[in-house]
């Protein structure tokens, strides 16, 4: 995460622009960043929560969003929740698929979740929901690859192992939505959701089965 005064970078393809900023909290060990999204049309929030070992430096962090928050009232007017007042996305205006440019188009949300960390002790999370606008065969395509991100991402500590398969199913009900869940992408999504993270957990009891013999 890189944060300078006028992007907030969250990661390499999300930064967030001052003027979209409705609120800035802090709390003891952290804190959050709310804003609209203007290009999926969507609100969204990143939460974030420092280590122990910077618990330290929360001082900073404060007199930082402090700062950008008198910034972004200068820059906009005082930080309140305009975001429904905000232009209708632009993709509400495009009726060809974002892929290959065919009509017969649907809109569609697909969620993306991240996770990584125990809470509350010390944990980061970013549940992105993005607005398509897509063929029948490249929201299911998309679909599809929101999720292997999601269980790739997703399943990184607690709660998020929890969380993750919720945000998976919760995509193939959009999909189920516009009548276009299959049988095959049921079975990817059980493979994902179930048999990935279980296999990955047998690994690491495994490993630690070996490492506890050798102690
Ligand atoms: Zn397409």
């Amino acid at each position: 995460m890189l944060l300078t005064s006028t992007y907030l970078w969250i990661d390499d393809t999300l930064s967030i622009p001052l003027e979209s900023i409705t609120e800035l909290t802090t709390t003891k060990r952290g804190g959050s960043i709310q804003f609209w999204d203007a290009i999926a049309g969507v609100d969204m929030e990143f939460h974030f929560t420092l280590p122990g070992f910077l618990r330290p430096r929360m001082g900073v962090v404060s007199d930082f969003l402090r700062e950008i928050a008198q910034q972004r009232e200068r820059q906009s007017g005082p930080l309140a929740p305009n975001r429904h007042t905000s232009a209708p996305s632009p993709l509400s205006q495009i009726d060809s698929c974002e892929e290959c440019g065919s009509n017969g188009t649907d809109a569609y949300t697909f969620s993306t979740f991240r996770f990584i960390g125990i809470a509350p002790v010390a944990y980061s999370y970013q549940l992105t929901p993005q607005r398509f606008v897509l063929c029948r065969e490249h929201a299911r395509d998309r679909a599809h690859r929101v999720n292997v991100r999601n269980a790739l991402f997703g399943y990184l500590g607690f709660p998020g192992f929890l969380a993750a398969p919720w945000y998976i199913v919760r995509n193939l009900r959009e999909l189920r939505g516009h009548n276009l869940l299959t049988v095959d992408l049921i079975l990817k999504s059980v493979l994902l959701t179930v048999i990935l993270p279980l296999g990955c957990v047998a690994f690491l009891l495994f490993l630690f089965a070996r490492w506890a013999a050798t102690v």
